[in-house]
């Protein structure tokens, strides 16, 4: 039986909140009054506090440094025209989280922490939820092993964290890919699906060729041929092709919750919606032939973002207007609309804070 306490609240006495210009925020560069710290220990959660945001001290032998167990969440929380805070479907967030947690064997945070705990500092920082336009205070749950010992091995601690930082738009235009065809993010059996730092650092080094190249990011192949696409690094991709929506599916892609959103919306709005391999060939083909009408990636930092062109191999492919793109401009507005509580929740995904 996990043993959790209630969240001791220490709030902080001196607040940064007025020295932040809301109208200029870079992305995850201010991090808010407050953040959440959870230890777990012999087997079980032994405390979970909200305390003013600082440093953390830990042994230079902590074993995620070394060996890597250290996954994290990315969720946004939204100041809605009638000024309530919500969160956009975290419920999906914890359960994703406790996904990468047991393929990393680390250990599972339950509701009381993970959900409760979020609400609570939500709600303390609920003035660092911007109120400009396109802007929202962006949520990182993570956590890491913490055991002090640099044998291999499950470490036997662990902390639990949330940070949260108020931010404009990550990509502010339509982006360059490039088809990666010789790095590997993720293989089947291995952590593509999870939501790791390690997924991270090894996309880095591949990501600034391509960036030297006038890249914005990959698309990431699968690793065995090179031949399907799978995702964008930091978010996925959907293809709008003839009249269906297709987003690559593999185990070795993030399974992203913008991107169920948005199939979620197509389903209502009768567009016809496929999850599945989509080899490179048939992408180039398709845009070739004009049947790839639409290209975006998805995710919680980068919301929706019109891809406008691909390269492969050499050569440059390249789409259409993103201005003229139908369903993409429809679904990004419906999407803020429902965030930013300009129309009814009729999926019931905000997570109103009160
Ligand atoms: C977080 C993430 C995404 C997007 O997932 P969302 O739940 O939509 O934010 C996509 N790909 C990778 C590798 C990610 O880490």
């Amino acid at each position: 039986m996990e043993k959790v306490h209630s969240i001791e609240v220490e709030q902080t006495t001196s607040s940064r909140l007025a020295q932040v210009d809301f109208e200029n925020l870079k992305f995850g560069h201010i991090l808010s009054d407050h953040m959440l710290v959870a230890e777990y220990n012999n087997g079980a959660w032994q405390s979970v506090k909200v305390v003013p945001y600082g440093n953390i001290v830990m042994s230079p032998s902590s074993s995620f440094i070394h060996y890597g167990q250290s996954i994290f969440e990315g969720i946004k929380a939204y100041k809605q025209e009638n000024g309530d805070v919500s969160i956009f479907r975290p419920d999906q967030n914890h359960e994703r989280f406790n996904k990468s947690a047991a393929r990393l064997e680390m250990p599972t945070v339950p509701a009381e922490i993970f959900m409760d705990g979020l609400k609570t500092l939500i709600d303390l920082d609920r003035d660092w939820v911007p109120p400009t336009k396109d802007a929202s205070l962006y949520i990182r749950p993570f956590m890491f092993g913490t055991e002090a010992a640099l044998g291999v091995h499950p470490s036997a601690s662990y902390t639990f964290m949330i940070i949260t930082s108020p931010v404009g738009s990550y990509y502010n235009k339509p982006l360059r890919l490039k088809v990666e065809t010789h790095y590997t993010r993720a293989a089947n059996g291995g952590v593509g699906f999870s939501k790791n730092a390690g997924n991270y650092a090894l996309s880095l080094h591949p990501t600034k060729l391509a960036q030297e190249e006038g890249f914005d990011q990959l698309i990431w192949t699968d690793a065995e041929e090179h031949a399907y696409v799978e995702e964008a690094g930091t978010a996925n991709l959907l293809f709008r092709i003839g009249d269906t929506l297709i987003t690559p599916s593999s185990e070795t892609i993030l399974r992203g919750i913008t991107r169920l959103s948005i199939m979620a919306i197509a389903e209502k709005w009768g567009l016809k919606t496929e999850s599945r391999k989509v080899s490179v060939q048939e992408l180039i083909d398709g845009i070739e032939n004009g049947s790839v009408t639409e290209a975006f990636a998805a995710g919680t930092a980068a919301t929706l973002t019109p891809i406008a062109e691909i390269g492969y191999q050499g050569k440059i492919y390249k789409l259409s207007d993103p201005a003229t793109r139908e369903f993409s401009n429809k679904v990004l507005q419906y999407l803020n609309d429902l965030r930013y509580g300009r129309i009814e929740d009729e999926f019931g995904w905000n997570l109103v804070v009160d």
